[in-house]
Parts: structure tokens; C-alpha cells; sequence
């Protein structure tokens, strides 16, 4: 049997597959018998042993693993979230219902609020399951335990399980829900496992069957032939020598440069990114830092930053965006209204404008760090429109004292324009998370629209030429930083376009880099030519894998 779904990155893996355990059934709406004391001491007992275990689990796996874990722990003792579970335990309620109807309350206010608080709407669900497990004396839900290697199939993967995922364990993932840029989708990247998005079928698959999954194809193939292991086995070893190859910097076969960054929201990632072989940062998300401010941040805490990340770059391009508030990422000093489409409301450079003495103080702290470093800074836009409101973000920027200041394309409207844009402005990148999201008019964090979420669409593709092509005749450099850039097939069709860097998760480098180093210029013109001409994602990509290649082979031989 083969299966189909969206593949991430271009690994392959077989083994046996795992399923997470289903979600235990909401607990009935019953009484308790009458001994509300006792049953909020169960309640407190298990509250407890669920922290104790998250942060003993948190302590193990170290890193940010810790963080998600040990912020899932305080969940577990949100003194709000304990007051409402005992009123609700004293009107009668069962412990192991209030619990349900507590969190449930809770996790409701979180999900409405959107973007990142949604997210944190999954982490909440996820502790009320374990504390109703802990309850009823059931294990709790989460990534199965096995002594061998497995494929783990999953509906979704809440970030508390990612955290855990145990990479030498866990060969591949295979999720029903989830596109191309979910949250399972950006773990797998980061963590270079390949994994299989958006599978239907997945959930009927049953434990220890073998399957390949290949994330080149997006394909699962179950009970495969000797013949086919035996493939998939010579493609790991391939990726393998890929993997460990040398970290030469990013260049296709006719020796045409295409400079390897890396995406990164914070400047504890720097010296990582370093070792995977980024030749500097392409995108590094300011926002990240402050997702959890009450308050915005002063010049100093942010030259601070700033300064700590352009000092692990002397000598390199280093790309900042500006705060990027508002839809997926709410900042709380930047984003107090409620809209009712935060996607299309008062985002990126539309907040900072409206408050424009946060973004001057933004820019003031980059222009000290710029100063007191070697790295060459360059400070970018989000969610910019047009060139009047590009012109105006340039401008400040320069007054301020940056000296190189560009733009995000992620509103269709400024690849429309991109002729205008390249006037005003020092240079364009690409946000095509972004620039998808607004082209087919699909959430990019809703899984039901997933499929019109794919970068390789056509009218995606013709959006990104009309700036690679504007770039090309003005002399301006044309990058990319969304997911697309990762992906290693579309990374050469956005070079046949006009991109001129690439910027990715770190892990993605080395599989970009060795893709990048089997075509000339020319043959990724040929790609991209053939993909623009296709009325699908899904023709794209074939059409683009279609044009044969003389030096693929030598790359991963
Ligand atoms: C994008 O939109 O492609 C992008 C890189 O920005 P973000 O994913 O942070 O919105
Ligand atoms: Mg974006």
C-alpha cells in the first residue's frame, strides 16, 4: 500500500512504525460522592506528580527542551487554573472533570487569542491529559517508549512531545494533520528527521508494520520489497556522506555563489548555525525575544542582543528584521487590540508605524550594535506593502545611521511592485511562508487549507521571479528566508528565479548545499522555466525533478 502526503526535506527512513497513543476520551460530566476535600487532595496529588514528572523529564533532555517542559510543569500549578478546579470540585464536580472543564476553560481564552497563545492553547491540553491520566492510574499520552528504532505516526505532535523526541530512536515522523510549515513540519527540519505531513490514512497504519517513508516523493510505502529497503538503505548512506561532507560555502556547479544563512531567533543559536556551516544570518527574528515581554524592551536590552549575536558573525552578513508582531506572533506591548483577522490587520512595519518610537528605539539599539562590531548588518522590514512604505522604513533607517536597510516580500502586493521597491530600496528577501499565505488566501496555521500552503505553487513562483527579476536589472541582491529555501529541489528552482542567497533552519544547510553543487545556472533556469509554466504544486515540483542533470551524481557520490 502507498500512502501520500507532504514531504519535509528530502530523507528517507524504514523501520517499523509506533502510533501515539490516541487522546484519552473527555471524562464524563458525573458527580462525586460527596467528599469534596478528598477529591481535591487526588486532584493536588496528581498535579503535583505530573510537575515533578515534566520537570524531571525537562531536566534529562536539557536544552530548550527544558524550557517547553519545565513551562508545562508551572501549568500543572497555575494557582488560577487550581482555584477553578476546586470551585468547580466544591459545586460537586468529579476531580478528573474539573480538571477537564478547568483546562478546557482556559485553553478555549488561549485559542481565541491566536498565533503563539494558540500554541500554548496545545501545551495546556497536553498537561490537563497527563493530570487525568495520573487520575485515572492510566499511562500518560505521549511518544511511545521502544527499545528499537521506529516510525512514529502521530495525528500532530504537540511541542511538549517534540521537545522529547529521542533521535536515536525515532527514524521518521509521519503526522495526518499538518502542512508544510506546521509545527511538526519546522521540528523535523530543525532536527533533520525526515517526516511525512498530512497523510491520510496514517492513523490506520498498525504498530510494527514496516513502511519506507520518503520525504523526497512524500510517499509511505508499507510492507515494502527487499529491493526497495535495499534502495532506501543506499540513499541514507548517500545523505550520510552529504551530511558529513565539508562545509565549503554555498556555490552551483559552474561555480555561481550562493551564500548558505541561517535563520535564527536567538543568539544562543549562533554558534551552531556556525558549525552546521552558515555563512552568515539571513534572517534572525527579533521578535522571538520577546514574545514573553509585558513590556517593550529597552534601547540597552536590545543592543545587548544585538551585539552578542553580530559578535559571533565578525566579518559576515548578518540580516535582522525588524519586530515582526502581530498574527502568529502577538507581542503584548505592540498588539492590545483584538481584530478579528490578525493576518491582515495591524502587523509588522503597520504596528511598528503606529508606534513608531518603539521601532526607532529598535533601530537606534541595531545601530549601536552595528557600530561596535565587525558584522556586516543588514536591517529588514516585515510585512511591508509598497514602496511608499518601503521608501519610509529605508529612510528612517538610514537617518538612524544603518547602513544597509531592505524589505521583506511577504504581501503579494510588493512583488507586483517589485520594479518600485528596487528603487528605494538596498535589497528584497523573500518571505515565502508569508508570501503563500497571502497568494492563496490559506491561514498558514490552519491544517484544513494545508494543501494550498505549498511555496511550489506557480503563482508563489511568478511572484518570486517579478522580484528576482527586478533585482537582477536594478543590481540589488534578491534573498529567500522562508521554509521554500529549505527544501533542496526548490532551492535551485528559487536560484533559476533570481535569488541570489538562501536562508534556512541551519540543519537544511548541508542537504541545500550538495543539491545547489549539481546544477549550473542554467540548468536551474531550465527548472524554474518549466515550473512557472505548471498549474499545480504538485506539476511544479514534478516538472522541475524532471529535467535530467549530468553532474547530480557526482555530488553524492
Ligand atoms: C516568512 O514569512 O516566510 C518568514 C520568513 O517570516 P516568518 O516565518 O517569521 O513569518
Ligand atoms: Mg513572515
Amino acid at each position: 500500500m502507498k500512502l501520500h502526503g507532504v514531504g519535509v526535506g528530502r530523507g528517507s527512513a524504514v523501520g517499523p512504525i509506533l502510533r501515539m497513543p490516541e487522546p484519552l476520551p473527555a471524562p464524563e460530566a458525573a458527580k462525586h460522592e460527596g467528599d469534596a476535600a478528598a477529591e481535591l487532595a487526588l486532584v493536588k496529588t496528581a498535579l503535583s506528580n505530573v510537575a515533578d514528572d515534566l520537570n524531571a523529564r525537562g531536566a534529562k533532555a536539557g536544552g530548550e527542551a527544558k524550557d517547553v517542559l519545565e513551562a508545562a510543569a508551572l501549568m500543572a500549578q497555575d494557582p488560577s487554573l487550581i482555584d477553578d478546579v476546586k470551585a468547580r470540585i466544591d459545586a460537586g464536580t468529579t476531580g478528573e472533570r474539573a480538571v477537564f472543564e478547568a483546562f478546557g476553560a482556559f485553553q478555549d481564552m488561549l485559542t481565541s487569542l491566536g498565533g503563539y497563545m494558540a500554541e500554548r492553547a496545545t501545551d495546556l491540553g497536553d498537561v490537563s491529559q497527563r493530570i487525568i491520566a495520573a487520575l485515572r492510574g492510566v499511562p500518560a499520552p505521549g511518544i511511545p517508549e521502544s527499545d528499537v528504532p521506529f516510525i512514529l505516526v502521530a495525528s500532530d505532535l504537540a511541542p511538549a512531545d517534540t521537545a522529547l523526541l529521542d533521535l536515536d530512536r525515532v527514524l521518521a515522523l509521519i503526522t495526518r494533520d499538518g502542512g508544510p510549515t506546521s509545527h511538526t513540519a519546522i521540528l523535523a527540519r530543525s532536527k533533520s528527521i525526515p517526516a511525512i505531513v498530512g497523510v491520510t490514512g496514517a492513523l490506520e497504519l498498525t504498530d510494527g508494520t514496516i513502511v519506507v517513508a520518503d520525504a523526497a516523493t512524500g510517499s509511505v510505502v508499507t510492507d515494502p520489497t527487499a529491493e526497495q529497503v535495499a534502495e532506501v538503505e543506499e540513499a541514507i548512506a548517500r545523505r550520510l556522506a552529504v551530511a558529513s561532507g565539508p562545509l565549503t560555502a554555498g556555490a552551483l556547479a559552474d561555480g555561481t555563489k550562493i551564500p548558505l544563512l541561517a535563520n535564527l531567533g536567538s543568539p544562543k543559536e549562533a554558534a551552531a548555525a556556525v558549525a552546521l556551516g552558515a555563512e552568515g544570518v539571513g534572517l534572525f527574528r527579533t521578535e522571538f525575544l520577546f514574545l514573553d515581554s509585558k513590556t517593550a524592551p529597552t534601547v540597552a536590552e536590545q543592543e545587548a542582543q544585538y551585539t552578542e549575536l553580530l559578535a559571533a558573525f565578525a566579518g559576515k552578513k548578518v540580516v535582522v528584521r525588524a519586530l515582526d508582531a502581530g498574527a502568529d506572533k502577538p507581542l503584548a506591548f505592540l498588539n492590545a487590540e483584538h481584530e478579528e483577522n490578525p493576518a491582515l490587520g495591524l502587523r509588522g512595519l503597520r504596528a511598528l508605524r503606529a508606534k513608531e518610537q518603539l521601532l526607532r528605539d529598535q533601530l537606534t539599539a541595531l545601530v549601536n550594535a552595528q557600530n561596535a562590531t565587525e558584522a556586516d548588518l543588514w536591517v529588514m522590514a516585515p510585512m511591508v506593502a509598497d514602496a511608499g512604505e518601503a521608501e519610509y522604513f529605508v529612510t528612517l533607517g538610514k537617518e538612524l545611521g544603518l547602513k544597509t536597510v531592505g524589505v521583506m516580500a511577504e504581501v503579494p502586493s510588493l512583488a507586483v511592485l517589485a520594479d518600485q521597491i528596487a528603487e528605494v530600496s538596498d535589497f528584497v528577501s523573500i518571505g515565502t511562508n508569508d508570501l503563500t499565505q497571502y497568494t492563496m488566501a490559506a491561514d498558514r496555521m490552519l491544517g484544513s487549507v494545508a494543501s494550498y500552503q505549498d511555496p511550489w505553487h506557480p503563482a508563489v513562483l511568478r511572484l518570486v521571479k517579478l522580484l528576482g527579476d527586478a533585482g537582477a536589472l536594478a543590481g540589488k541582491p534578491v534573498g529567500v528566508c522562508g521554509e521554500a529555501a529549505a527544501d533542496p529541489l526548490l532551492a535551485v528552482v528559487l536560484v533559476g528565479l533570481g535569488a541570489t542567497t538562501l536562508s534556512m533552519t541551519p540543519a537544511a544547510i548541508a542537504d541545500v548545499r550538495a543539491e545547489l553543487a549539481g546544477v549550473t545556472l542554467e540548468e536551474a533556469r531550465a527548472k524554474a522555466a518549466l515550473a512557472l509554466q505548471a498549474r499545480s504544486a504538485a506539476e511544479a515540483r514534478e516538472a522541475a525533478s524532471s529535467v535530467v542533470v549530468a553532474e547530480a551524481d557526482v555530488v553524492v557520490a
